[in-house]
């Protein structure tokens, strides 16, 4: 029989778990401590528990972390990538990002991607594997330890679709938002979707107060259409519907992406219609000048095209901010690091 897979279990689904081991529930919350705040990776090393209950753990359950593969340092900020391995074997990535606030790692969800984004390299292979929320905490804990240090924010930004990969997500961030774990607030949880409109209303309905993030990189269902296929399935009204509901149900601002296409989808004709769009919702919109991906041939827009869109949104009072675009020589767009690993 496989082994119960520990470090993805939510704190009362642990407690649970030690029940059917014999055990007192309050052993589920001291386990849970040393998977999430202190970061075991073995049961050994869970010190105030007894000897015959480790044996127990060790007989029954499995650590499910990540084995770490190599870091790419970038020269020009800093930005390092990580590769990782999971137990089945399935390469990920991950990006730690320093900022004047604090640490910011940028987590896979998935290995690979099945939503087919013209311009995104996560996908090129297709969906390998859903991760588990056990490995998706790990890559935050692996990180802190390779680096020693603490990360106060998270977005789940890299490689797949977490509302594809949707009960593993949610319990990742209950998991380590939880303070008897690593204690990230849910408020400095930012979750990005290409916009699964279905899966937001079930988000809506968790009322967790994460950010939500869409990816709407068009300004109408055309150009949406010739490079996101899941715009093919849910209208641009449709994503918006829900993201306003959204914001409703949570009281949070939803953040819209945008990354800038050179002829594609970054003219001034395309900023207006934008801002006609999102007159009526409470938005801001994070622009990113696209990581051009070798396979895909798309330009990044130009500095020009990017302020003079950046520009026409705030006149029109929809907030905005050019991110800024780190650890470009890393290749730290999504999926990319992974991609030229594998291709070796
Ligand atoms: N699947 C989710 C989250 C992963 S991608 C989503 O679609 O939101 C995180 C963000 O990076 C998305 O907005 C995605 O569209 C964008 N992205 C992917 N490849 C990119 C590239 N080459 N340049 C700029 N942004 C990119």
């Amino acid at each position: 029989m496989e082994k119960a897979d520990i470090l993805s279990m939510e704190k009362d689904l642990l407690c649970e778990y030690m029940k059917t081991l014999g055990e007192a529930a309050f052993r589920g919350k001291q386990v849970f401590s040393w998977l999430h705040a202190k970061k075991a990776v073995n049961f050994d090393d869970m010190t105030n528990l007894s000897k015959a209950l480790r044996e127990k753990l060790k007989e029954n359950a499995d650590i499910k972390g990540l084995k770490y593969i190599k870091k790419h340092k970038s020269l020009d900020d800093e930005t390092i990538k990580y590769l990782f391995e999971t137990e089945k074997g399935y390469i990920i990535e991950s990006v730690l990002m320093k900022y004047s606030y604090g640490y910011t790692v940028c987590v896979s969800t998935q290995a690979g991607c099945r939503m087919g984004c013209s311009f995104c390299a996560s996908t090129i292979g297709g969906l390998e594997s859903n991760l588990t929320a056990g490995e998706i905490a790990s890559q935050i804990y692996e990180i802190e330890k390779q680096e020693n240090i603490r990360v106060s924010r998270v977005v789940m930004m890299g490689c797949g679709e977490p509302l594809d990969n949707f009960r593993n997500s949610v319990a990742f961030i209950n998991i380590i938002s939880d303070s008897d774990g690593a204690g990230i607030s849910k408020r400095r949880i930012t979750l990005s979707t290409c916009g699964l409109t279905e899966k937001i209303y079930e988000l809506a309905e968790l009322d967790l107060p994460i950010t939500l993030a869409i990816s709407l990189h068009a300004p109408n269902d055309d150009i949406r259409r010739s490079i996101m296929p899941v715009a093919k399935k849910y209208s641009i009204d449709e994503v918006l519907k829900a993201a306003k509901h959204y914001a409703e149900v949570t009281g949070r601002r939803v953040t819209f992406e945008y990354s800038l296409i050179d002829g594609v989808n970054d003219l001034p004709e395309n900023a207006e219609e934008l801002t006609k769009r999102l007159k009526s919702i409470l938005a801001h919109v994070n622009l990113i000048p696209v990581n051009p991906v070798e396979e895909r041939g798309y330009k990044k827009s130009s500095d020009n095209n990017v302020k003079n869109f950046s520009k026409i949104l705030s006149s029109r009072s929809i907030e905005n901010t050019v991110r800024r675009s780190l650890g470009t020589d890393i290749n730290a767009a999504c999926g990319q690091l992974r991609k030229s690993y594998k291709k070796i």
